[in-house]
């Protein structure tokens, strides 16, 4: 059995490397976070999950747009992890912002509507 190479071109790649110990998905996340206009240190995936959760359930306007952030992020990550692993497929750290900030958008519109048709 032979292990997949990370999207850092690390050779073993475990869970918590991989959500966010790779300093690839780390600056990723970082990147995003910077977009929502958020600075501070990331940690682990335990330490981020948590981090989300709080803000989540907390009344701040960015809550719903971290949420989902995260979400996308993880689920676009877990998707290239698996091309690279299974189709050999290049990585694009660009594209991958890119569609977050676009989905990311569409997300705070749409709060932002019912926010609307709410009061
Ligand atoms: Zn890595």
């Amino acid at each position: 059995m032979s292990f997949a190479v990370c999207f850092c071109q690390g050779p073993l790649e475990t869970f918590d490397h991989l959500f966010f110990d790779c300093p690839v998905t780390r600056r990723l996340w970082e990147r995003l976070l910077i977009w929502m206009g958020i600075q501070r240190q990331i940690g682990d995936w335990s330490t981020e999950l948590n981090w989300v959760n709080v803000m989540a359930k907390s009344k701040q306007g960015k809550s719903a747009i971290v949420s989902c952030g995260f979400g996308m992020l993880v689920v676009v990550i877990w998707r290239e992890r698996n091309q690279l692993r299974f189709q050999s497929g290049s990585f694009q750290a660009d594209n991958i912002c890119r569609e977050n900030s676009i989905l990311s958008s569409y997300q705070r519109e749409r709060t932002v509507q019912m926010g609307k048709s709410i009061a």
